[in-house]
């Protein structure tokens, strides 16, 4: 056998084998090169790897933290944030910042207003003013009364754009379906000639600004929300129309034995009854000695005898003015009737509710027998009234001639701040600021005692008045202070409200009462009928710091002096108080605070807590009244 013959195959096919696994390690070796880096080079990537790790894991945990937190992240960490973005300008930073705290306050204060929101509508809802019989039978008056009143033709030929110049010039707010024209002339009205001299006589020539509006609007038999300031002539916006009603009655089917009242007048004091009693006694005896029917208006109010009502009834009665104890009282026992009533006023509403007289005006309500025309009159009316309101009257036309709670501007306000004990004397010294008369108001029934004695002593012309002093007294101190027998009247909040004294030249708080409206009634006392008037109010570390914010909103909003001490005084929601159009608290009408914050609600809410069941609370509340 030849050796030197070619290798099997099978040699071969190894051979073969063996040359590829040579090739493969050669190729396996060239990629396995690695060519030599100096180490410099190689720290130098090494730093970079590392510093382009840590970028990224910083921006994950800013997206992260930016989707969850967003809503809590503080200033601070907005900036840490804004300076990791390296590559934006200091100015668009700026900017964006800017943006994101905008958004925050924005979010904030929607959630202040839908808070609000909620507190009101549990303050409405409960008290719709509707009256027993109507809610149980769910009668629901969807049109105004019509009367025979038309505004006379040459103003209502003309157009909405000089309707609406008048409301400009004089500062009058209106809201409601199809609103009668203002009318600036009293003969326009068509009043009768005696009626407007006699008004002439008292120096009432030109309409004031509510009864521009306001007058036309009840004679078109339109239900009405009057707000205006105290002293802006606003018992004439229902007393005139209602003398025409009754007018018209007494001509077509003349009133007589017990029949009546036509027109009802509800008043939270008694003072106030008075004061419009006497307005109407008087321009009903105008009319009757020009020849006119006979009006008979009558008083039915505690303190005056029953019997003196009873008398005008027996008659035959077209106009009652009353405060709600002794009207409720007459309605009980069937003294009289509202089958024929047609025309509600509630005059200081507010006041009305305040008191706690919600249950029996409503109790009211449920005497009448047919629609009637409601009215409700204030000079504060907070928009729970309003609300309140809005449910019981048809179609409401709204005038506001100023904001509703806002001071008069013709009253220079001085705060001052006095030391209790130094008060009595200092009393002395601020009676010299103006000549007589001058009202001086205290909170309790003792002080008012107190100052009355003391300037008596100290020889000053003064009288005194309170809750509990009875009505004989009341009516004489009154009547000597307003025939100008005496220079100083010494009240409690008995004599603020509605009260209508000529010409007082000084009102002076010897303590800020616990609630601003009342403040604002008190100070309305003066600077009536276009005049001029001066307040002077003591202050000092005893009263409530939600009361002295509202009263420096107050006078910022007046454009008064404010002290220094109440200008350095900051409320916690600074920040809330002046959303716009929306100021303060929209229950009370407080500038100094919101309605989460509302003391007179807290109040209120807490004594209802507590006396659930009982009407204790009321007894105290109106003990003055
Ligand atoms: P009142 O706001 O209704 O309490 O009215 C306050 C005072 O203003 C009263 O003394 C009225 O005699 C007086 N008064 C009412 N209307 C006018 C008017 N148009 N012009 C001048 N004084 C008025």
């Amino acid at each position: 056998m030849d050796h030197r013959k070619s290798p099997p195959v099978k040699r071969y096919r190894r051979a073969e084998h063996a040359e590829k696994d040579e090739s493969a390690l050669s190729d396996l070796e060239d990629r396995n090169y690695v060519p030599y880096v100096p180490v410099r080079e190689r720290k130098r990537d090494k730093l970079t790897k590392l510093g382009n790790k840590l970028y990224k894991d910083r921006a994950a945990k800013n997206v992260e933290s930016s989707e969850s937190e967003k809503e809590e992240l503080t200033d601070e960490e907005d900036a840490q944030a804004m300076a990791r973005r390296e590559n934006i300008s200091l100015l668009d930073q700026h900017t964006e910042l800017k943006k994101l705290a905008e958004a925050r306050k924005e979010s904030a204060m929607e959630k202040q207003l839908k808070e609000e929101e909620k507190i009101l509508e549990s303050v409405a809802e409960k008290t719709a003013l509707m009256g027993v019989a109507e809610l149980a039978k769910g009668i629901q008056y969807e049109e105004p009364i019509r009367t025979s009143w038309t505004p006379p033709k040459h103003i209502m030929d003309k157009d909405q754009e000089r309707h609406e110049r008048v409301r400009k010039k004089y500062c009058i707010l209106v809201e409601g379906e199809g609103i009668p024209p203002p009318i600036k002339h009293f003969d326009e009205m068509k009043f009768p000639k005696v009626l407007i001299k006699s008004l002439n006589k008292k120096g009432i020539v030109k309409p004031s600004p509510i009864q521009i509006q306001g007058l036309p609007v009840v004679l078109s038999g339109r239900d009405l929300i009057g707000i205006a300031f105290t002293g802006s002539g606003k018992t004439l916006v229902f007393v005139l129309p209602i003398l025409m009603f009754s007018l018209e009655q007494e001509y077509k089917l003349p009133f007589t034995r017990e029949e009546g009242p036509y027109g009802l007048i509800i008043c939270p004091s008694r003072e106030l009854a008075k004061q419009t009693y006497e307005i109407l006694v008087l321009l009903c005896q105008t009319l009757k000695d020009e020849g006119f029917p006979e009006l008979r208006p009558c008083l039915a109010m505690g303190g005056v005898a029953v019997t003196e009502a009873l008398d005008t009834i027996k008659k035959g009665v077209h106009i009652m003015v009353a405060t709600p104890g002794r009207l409720m009282d007459m309605l009980d026992k069937k003294m009289i009737r509202l089958d024929v009533c047609r025309y509600l006023v509630m005059d200081e509403a507010d006041r009305l509710i305040d008191l706690g007289f919600e249950e029996d005006i409503r109790t009211v309500f449920s005497y009448f027998k047919a629609q009637r025309q409601t009215l409700l009159f204030s000079a504060t009316m907070p928009k729970k009234i309003q609300n309140f309101a809005k449910s019981a009257l048809v179609k409401p036309i709204t005038i506001n001639v100023g904001r509703a709670g806002a001071a008069s501007m013709n009253v220079i306000q001085e705060v001052e701040y006095v030391k209790s004990e130094a008060k009595i004397v200092y009393l002395l010294e601020c009676l010299q600021k103006t000549p007589p008369p001058v009202l001086i108001f205290a909170e309790k029934k003792q002080d008012v005692d107190n100052i009355h004695e003391y300037l008596l002593l100290k020889g000053v012309e003064a009288v005194a008045i309170h809750g509990g002093k009875d009505q004989e007294e009341r009516s004489k101190g009154v009547e000597a202070f307003r025939s100008a027998k005496k220079d100083v009247l010494v009240a409690t909040d008995v004599a603020s409200k509605g009260l209508d004294f000529p010409n007082i030249q000084h009102v002076i708080n010897y303590d800020m009462p616990d609630d601003i409206e009342n403040y604002v009634h008190r100070i309305g006392r003066t600077g009536r009928s276009g005049k001029t008037g001066l307040a002077t109010t003591f202050i000092n570390k005893g009263n409530e710091e939600s009361v002295l914010l509202d009263l420096k909103h107050l006078l910022i909003e007046a454009k008064q002096q404010v002290p220094y001490f109440l200008a350095t005084l900051q409320s916690e929601n600074e920040k809330y108080l002046d959303l716009g159009d929306d100021k303060g608290c929209s229950y009370c009408g407080g500038l100094g605070h919101r309605i989460t914050d509302c003391p007179k609600l807290e109040a209120i809410r807490s004594k209802e807590a507590s006396s659930i069941g009982r009407r204790d609370y009321l007894a105290n509340n109106t003990a003055d009244y």
